[in-house]
């Protein structure tokens, strides 16, 4: 059987089909929400909320956490459906996203206390008084997200909202909606409050309707192209939005690199999830020194990986794209390049079907100005150019409208922080490549046309939450200096105190 076609996606009038990619075959079919449907989930989740913020921090805690206990358990078949619906490998489906989303409910589920608690913060001039900031659940959270790893993504942000204390309602991409469902049952079999934790299907329109159904805060994973709607729909009815977008990574890979281990790396954060990650090594920049023996190593690795369809083997190495126009994009932009005049070392084509595969690609002689070096490529394809020093690889890094990750390779730790520090990306890793997706406690996020906003860590936990200030007496006096009535002896007194406090030389800078 060949590729079900875009229109083969639709059963009937009101429901997508998703399929399998790496065989064309169909799974099962959701439900095309709209309006009304969405805003019937959002209260349904608003009214769970209500009894949800009676439990104590620490007793939503305990809850969520026996989310990733269940998550455990069924691990194998979560990564079955992982692995059927998006195309990826299970080694993949275990890595960066079953084991993900646990380490993250364990994570939020002993920290979140400490980093929601109530926090001091002491006033330098006005001692009398002092101040605290807290931090209250938003209410509903609207969750919008991509197919390239649609347990991972979005379960985090679900899990954190839940632990803030929200309701939650997730809109999944319309390629990948069983995940999501197979996600509120796992919910629901840890005991969690079933309402509390809506799943909309549908597409775009499913999407827009959420921001539209009086939701309070949407965290939005996808492309520039839609988190310019969604900033803007969100900016019409001013709710705060986090927007996790586009990457195009660049790897610096310096003269002293230990280049059996940057090649391992470069074709790891190429080729993970067929290239499909926002963070993928999109573009390689290799030290003059070293260009032609790291293009030797790198090739030879991705020559050597095996690609075929991830179910049921763990003998995979690069599974099959998700979205049957992402191939084409990829395709069209080698092309693009190779017109050009870049030079295919292996790779370079679409699989015959069945099933969504383009060959792990290892391209050479690239240049900035070739789309294949500017456009996020989102497939398993690795641009490397050949450049003259260090500095010149840090101009061409920055030189991207896009600002996610980055990586540097040196055996030189603290030339690599001074490089890394002069990158402009969200994230700089030194001598590794895509895991930080992967650290709870570390914040995600992207620079320029990448974002607005972090995920994770400390950040994206508390962005979850309303954060309020208290300003409270510490003594009682009869009232305040500047208070009614003004006189001139009050504006003297006042002026000498401002003086001495304000003016002195005293005052030092801490
Ligand atoms: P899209 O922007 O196409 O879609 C993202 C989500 O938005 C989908 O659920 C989509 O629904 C929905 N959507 C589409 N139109 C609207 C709308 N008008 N209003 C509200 N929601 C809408 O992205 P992809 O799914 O193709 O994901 C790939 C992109 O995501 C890449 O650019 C990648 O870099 C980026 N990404 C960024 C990450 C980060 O952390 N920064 C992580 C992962 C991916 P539907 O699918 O049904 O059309």
């Amino acid at each position: 059987m060949g590729f079900a076609a875009a229109a083969e996606r639709t059963a009937g009038n009101d429901r997508i089909v998703s399929i399998n990619p790496a065989t064309g075959m169909p799974l099962g079919d959701v439900p095309d929400m709209g309006a009304d449907a969405v805003r019937a989930a959002v209260a349904r989740a608003r009214e769970a909320q209500r009894e949800w913020i009676r439990l104590t921090l620490a007793e939503r805690c305990q809850k969520v956490r026996r989310f990733s206990v269940e998550l455990m358990a069924r691990a194998d078949q979560v990564i079955d459906l992982i692995c059927k619906e998006g195309g990826k490998t299970r080694s993949e489906a275990l890595g960066t996203e079953v084991a993900v989303v646990a380490d993250l409910a364990n994570y939020f589920s002993k920290h979140a206390p400490r980093l929601l608690s109530p926090e001091p913060i002491p006033l330098h001039l006005l001692r009398h008084r002092k101040s605290y900031v807290h931090y209250v659940p938003r209410g509903v959270i609207g969750i919008i997200a991509p197919w390239n790893f649609p347990f991972s993504i979005p379960m985090g942000e679900v899990l954190m909202s839940a632990i803030a204390g929200n309701g939650v309602v997730l809109k999944p991409s319309e390629f990948t909606p069983l995940i999501a469902l197979e996600s509120k049952k796992l919910w629901e079999a840890a005991g969690l409050p079933a309402d509390l934790f809506q799943v909309v299907t549908g597409r775009g329109a499913t999407g827009a309707a959420l921001i539209d159904s009086g939701i309070d805060y949407c965290v939005f994973t996808g492309s520039v192209a839609t988190g310019r709607k969604v900033a803007a729909a969100c900016g019409e009815r001013l709710i705060p939005c986090t927007l996790e977008l586009g990457g195009k990574a660049p790897a610096i890979v310096c003269a002293d690199a230990d280049l059996d281990r940057t090649a391992q790396a470069i074709a790891w954060g190429g080729f993970c999830n067929a290239g499909q990650v926002c963070c993928s090594v999109e573009r390689v920049y290799a030290h003059t020194a070293v260009h032609d023996e790291l293009v030797d190593k790198v090739v030879a690795l991705t020559r050597s990986l095996r690609q075929g369809d991830p179910t049921g083997s763990e003998e995979v190495d690069v599974g099959a794209m998700t979205w049957e126009r992402q191939v084409d994009t990829v395709d069209d932009l080698v092309k693009q390049a190779v017109g050009a005049g870049a030079r295919v070392e292996t790779g370079g084509r679409r699989v015959p079907g069945p099933g969504l595969f383009y060959e792990p690609t290892v391209l050479t002689n690239c240049r900035q100005d070739m789309d294949v070096m500017r456009r996020e490529i989102f497939g398993p394809v690795v641009p490397i150019m050949r450049v003259s020093s260090e500095a010149e690889a840090i101009e061409l890094a920055n030189d991207s409208h896009l600002g996610l990750l980055a990586y540097v390779f040196t055996r030189d730790r603290d030339k690599g922080r001074r490089l890394a520090e002069q990158i402009e990306a969200g994230t700089v890793m030194i001598n590794d490549v895509l895991n930080t997706f992967g650290c709870p406690e570390t914040p995600w996020g992207g620079v320029k046309m990448s974002g607005i906003g972090r995920t994770h860590s400390v950040i994206g936990l508390r962005d979850l939450c309303e954060l309020r200030h208290v300003n409270v007496d510490r003594v009682s006096l009869p009232k305040e200096l500047w208070w009614y009535p003004y006189s001139r002896k009050k504006y003297r007194g006042m002026l000498a105190v401002m003086k001495k406090l304000l003016g002195s030389k005293r005052f030092t800078l801490t």
